[in-house]
């Protein structure tokens, strides 16, 4: 069956494009290997968003601003861990970011891959101790259980310090922030797969095992900043917005490539093409956004939709690329939006690509903060997708070469190509929900429960 597609010409253009140009994978190339992790706070990262904003003036698109904003810095430290009882062993640990400085001497308890079934069986047992969980989510829990859910139950159990453990062989330690935009209350690391099974084994073989763990982080304020620009549209509607956004900024320990380079590339992309072929044609603004600090806090986006919050009426939808251009599918994983299914199962039709549409939402990205502001939005990713590890991603190994040009321009196509029919569609059956609705969500949303876990933390003034 054909349907009618009133934007093919348009399409053609832009499709065509993208898959006969480099440009992105340039792109790529230059944020990965001139400006390295562009770790928050680092003057890679300044030099990474100056790059950006040279793309997006190349590109013709117009206001392109630097916004500055302060935040919680963090400066990774020296890390030891060591077996003291009861054989004498140092392992290989790495600190995760906004880790304190610390020196503790504790008994070792394994949480499993901390699940809460997992953490309420331990109850109060972990006290005073060094609490270890894998990466992995349960199977049969049907979530994903973030790092942050994990540690934040073991400060809340009153645990002296948290070891993070890979699920996977062979890519060593895995990173991730302990708290968004905030020093930790007690220090925890992260250890590779293979040393996390010793712990396990040495724990079954010998009933105890005593650790001696030593951090040495800095947590002190700096500055970063959003890159913000703008495609501006035409007539009457041309102060309403779609929004395209992804953040720059990697862990420290990688490039980052996949997570959020390949992200942010689509959006320059999607940029570039929008620019050249949809400009003097587009009934709305199209606002990118490539967001700092997301990593430790997704600080750059709170930072945005709080000074931005009087324009924030005016945004039709908002697209989260975060690390779109990797293996995922190029879904669009709508954030409870059940009245915006049709509108883009249509669109989808029309794009006569691969792009599943569905609904699910999490905390864990710069979505989040605009998503708690009631702002419809969506990332690009794999609705169907069962809960699962990140493989080499957060890790030493998610370096340019794994990253593959028809991802990118897959990821490239579908944001541009979406974004369009968001900013000229005459009809658009969502708006803005207003705080009760969506704290409705908040409540009761079971991804996000690693959401609520944290509120108890921030909120307890003694967390
Ligand atoms: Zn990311």
């Amino acid at each position: 069956m054909s349907k009618t597609n009133p934007y093919l010409q348009l399409d053609r253009r832009i499709v065509g494009d993208i898959y006969t140009s480099q440009e992105v994978m340039e792109n790529l190339t230059v944020l990965c290997d001139d400006y390295g992790s562009r770790f928050a706070g680092t003057p890679e990262e300044y030099a990474a968003a100056n790059f950006i904003a040279e793309c997006f003036k190349r590109y013709g698109l117009q206001n392109v601003t630097l916004e500055e904003y302060p935040y919680a810095g963090w400066t990774r430290g020296a890390a030891t861990l060591e077996i003291v009882e009861p054989m004498q062993r140092a392992l290989h640990c790495i600190s995760l970011p906004y880790c304190p400085a610390g020196d503790i001497t504790g008994e070792l308890v394994s949480a499993g891959c901390g699940s809460p079934a997992e953490y309420s069986a331990l109850g109060d047992t972990i006290a005073g101790k060094l609490v270890m969980a894998q990466s992995s989510s349960p199977p049969d829990l049907g979530r994903w259980v973030h790092r942050k859910e994990k540690f934040e139950r073991a400060v809340l159990g009153g645990a002296s310090a948290f070891i993070f453990v890979s699920e996977h062989p062979g890519v060593g330690p895995e990173t991730g922030s302990l708290q968004n935009d905030r020093a930790a209350p007690i220090p925890g690391i992260s250890v590779c797969k293979e040393d996390g099974e010793f712990l396990l084994r040495s724990l079954a073989r010998h009933g105890k095992v005593t650790l001696k763990l030593r951090t040495t982080d800095i947590n002190e304020p700096r500055t970063s900043w959003n890159v913000v620009a703008e495609l501006p549209g035409r007539g009457r509607h041309r102060n309403e917005q779609v929004i395209l956004g992804c953040h720059y900024d990697g862990h420290d320990i990688s490039q980052g490539a996949h997570d959020p380079a390949s992200g942010m590339v689509s959006v320059i992309e999607a940029a570039r093409v929008l620019s050249a072929y949809t400009a003097d044609s587009l009934k709305r603004t199209v606002r990118f956004i490539a967001f700092g600090t997301e990593e430790i806090g997704l600080t750059g986006a709170f930072r945005y939709v709080n000074t931005h919050a009087d324009e924030l009426d005016n945004v039709r939808f908002m697209l989260n690329m975060d690390a779109a251009g990797g293996a995922s599918r190029k879904g669009i994983v709508l954030h409870q939006w059940q009245k915006l299914q049709p509108f883009f199962e249509e669109a989808a039709g029309q794009l006569n690509a691969e792009v599943p549409v569905g609904q699910k939402v999490h905390s864990y990205s710069d979505h989040f903060p605009f998503f708690l502001k009631g702002v419809p939005s969506a990332h690009i990713g794999d609705p169907g997708a069962l809960p699962s590890g990140r493989g080499f991603g957060h890790t030493a190994y998610d370096t340019l070469e794994k990253v593959k040009l028809e991802n990118l321009r897959a990821a490239s196509a579908v944001g541009a190509r979406i974004a369009l029919r968001c900013a000229n569609a005459d009809d658009f059956p969502a708006k803005r929900r207003n705080l009760k609705e969506v704290q409705n969500i908040v409540d009761t949303d079971s991804g996000l429960e690693g959401y609520r876990i944290s509120l108890k933390l921030t909120q307890n003034p003694a967390g």
